[in-house]
């Protein structure tokens, strides 16, 4: 109930005034009562001594009437005093100043205070019964007789008069307490108001809301809380700003970089994953309520579960993840500590490495196909020669056949350098095409009658449809001629003899397409993708009799897409191949 400032100020102020109040009260009452008191004392010590002494000094004590005369003569006292003769010898009371008094004759001990009566003096004893001041005096007359002097002073009015006083008293408290209940509410209000306000500012903080300000009305000490609480909210704004700005510049890299990343606990919570992870283990759904890290990376390589990391005692370390899909990703993992260096979770970094490890495959496969290429020329050659000086160069007819294969498996190697170096000039764009602007149908025509030979020695039927319509092409024409004459000579390879091969070129969408076909061997369906490829050659050993390198088509390929163009081929096995040459050409008017 009084929990609240505001009532503990009331209940306080309420204390206060009530016991200052109940001080002052008590102790003017007690002051008042002393004075009247003592007034009264005063008063009656007077009477006794200066009127009633004087008065009976020459009287015989033993002559009652002229005692009680001389007592009623004594001029009229305020009610509230009497005084009475009592006889020292019977104590029996013989005259009063009430001329009513019903006391006299009687005796005294029974009718008054009987203390005051046996120690009565000279000055005079003193005795308070309830209401009523007793004081007791010997008196000796001039002829030596004694008499006690009985005063009485009724204080009856005077308790009236303080009890009234009290309650006086009282109901001045008991407004001073309502008007104190009053004020203490109003002053309670403007200290907790203001506390209030930040309280509840607070609390709305305390919800994420940091626009809150307090109004500020005095610059007291509550001013000051106002004044602390605004600048405090306003540096707290500031640092959260910094810190979300931090954290969502954050967000955006680990969202938008090309690793996956996660980021769990020691339990195995997941703190934070970004979405490339997410992609990259093609996960569904990701359940941030359980430790579910063990289970996602469990189920690839167990070496990363927490686990066993925990197991090996390790900080960091780097696994391999096969992925079903033949996908390779090489996970980075680290401790994730704070501050204190204290161990507060982990943090693994997944990277795909598919094409890194193709390259890499296809550079072992490069180095390995040419280290073959080159072997097997030069085992021939090493071998024939070694016959030759063992004795065979006598034989003359022996010696010029062995010479002409190592002619030949000298050719074949001199191609196969010169193949690759091209091949190098290619991937470092070192190429230096010599451009011109010829007509496509002449040069075909140029390579024709090149090959007749070729064509005759395999009874080939050449069919030729070319547009003859001039079409230009702008580029370099011994490349271009390299290329098709490639074709070409692979069309005569691969077809049997007395076989059909067909050129065509024509216009199709500002290109030409130049067409050579075949009704030879076919490639089969799985190799058609894989022609293209450096040393990719279907039959190898019939490619390597015919004097083939593997390399041709591919430095076609790269011929073909650096004049703008695009090389495809089309084949089925036993039926004959099609190889598609587009270029560009050149509308340009001849001046
Ligand atoms: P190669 O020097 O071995 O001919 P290419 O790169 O020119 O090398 O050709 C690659 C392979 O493509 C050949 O080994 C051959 O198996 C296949 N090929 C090319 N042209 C044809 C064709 N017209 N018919 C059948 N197979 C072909």
């Amino acid at each position: 109930m009084f929990k609240s400032i505001r009532s503990k100020i009331i209940v306080i102020y309420f204390l206060l005034v009530f016991i200052a109040m109940a001080i002052v009260g008590v102790f003017m009452i007690n002051q008042f009562e002393n004075l009247h008191i003592n007034t009264a004392t005063n008063t009656l010590n007077r009477i006794v001594n200066n009127i009633v002494k004087p008065q009976i000094s020459n009287i015989d004590f033993n002559n009652y009437d002229d005692l009680r005369y001389e007592i009623q003569k004594i001029p009229v006292l305020p009610g509230d005093y009497e005084i009475l003769m009592i006889d020292t010898n019977n104590y029996k009371i013989v005259a009063s100043t009430k001329s009513d008094s019903r006391l006299i004759g009687r005796d005294a001990l029974n009718n008054l205070n009987k203390e005051v009566i046996s120690n009565s003096s000279e000055n005079g004893y003193m005795k308070d019964e309830h209401t009523v001041k007793n004081i007791g005096y010997i008196y000796k007359n001039e002829k030596n007789q004694t008499i006690i002097i009985y005063g009485k002073a009724y204080l009856a009015n005077i308790y009236e008069v303080l009890n009234e006083s009290e309650k006086i008293f009282l109901q001045a408290i008991i407004m001073a307490l309502i008007v104190t209940v009053i004020l203490g509410f109003f002053i309670s209000k403007s200290i907790t108001n203001p506390i209030k306000d930040v309280t509840s500012k607070a609390s709305q903080m305390a919800k994420g809301d940091f626009e809150q300000k307090v109004d500020i009305k005095s610059d007291d000490e509550i001013g000051q809380l106002g004044e602390m609480f605004n600048y405090l909210t306003s540096r707290l704004k500031n640092t959260l700003d910094e810190i979300s700005s931090e954290k969502s510049k954050l967000n955006a890299i680990i969202n938008q970089m090309g690793d996956g990343l996660i980021a769990v606990d020691n339990e195995g919570y997941i703190i934070h994953v970004n979405p490339t992870f997410i992609e990259m283990l093609r996960i569904n759904q990701i359940d941030t309520t359980k430790p579910v890290y063990d289970d996602i990376v469990g189920k690839y390589n167990k070496n990363l579960t927490l686990k066993c990391i925990k197991n090996k005692n390790i900080s960091q370390g780097s696994e391999i993840i096969k992925l079903e899909n033949k996908d390779i990703l090489r996970a980075n993992f680290v401790y994730l500590k704070n501050e204190k260096e204290e161990v507060k979770g982990l943090i693994l970094v997944l990277q795909d490495i598919t094409e890194h490890e193709k390259l890499d495959n296809m550079r072992k496969e490069f180095v390995a196909n040419v280290s073959h290429e080159l072997k097997t020329p030069i085992t021939t050659i090493k071998s024939y020669t070694e016959t030759l000086l063992d004795g065979a160069m006598e034989d003359n007819e022996i010696c010029s056949s062995f010479l002409s294969v190592i002619d030949k498996e000298s050719d074949r190697m001199a191609r196969l350098v010169s193949d690759l170096l091209e091949l190098s000039r290619m991937d470092h764009k070192k190429n230096n095409f010599n451009a011109s602007r010829f007509d496509i149908d002449n040069l075909i025509k140029d390579i024709v009658n090149k090959l007749d030979i070729s064509f005759k020695e395999k009874k080939h039927i050449l069919k030729i449809k070319l547009c003859d319509k001039n079409i230009m092409i702008n580029g370099d024409k011994d490349r271009i001629e390299q290329v098709i004459q490639n074709i070409l000579t692979n069309a005569i390879k691969y077809t049997p003899d007395s076989g059909i091969i067909n050129i065509n070129t024509k216009e199709y969408n500002e290109q030409v397409v130049i067409s050579i076909k075949d009704n030879g061997i076919g490639i089969p369906k799985k190799d058609v993708s894989r022609i293209f490829e450096r040393f990719y050659r279907v039959d190898k050993a019939r490619s390597r009799d015919m004097g083939g390198t593997g390399l041709g088509l591919s430095i076609a390929k790269h011929i073909i897409e650096q004049h703008g163009g695009d090389i495809s081929v089309q084949s089925e096995v036993g039926k004959g191949t099609e190889f598609k040459i587009k270029l560009p050409m050149d509308k340009s008017v001849d001046i």
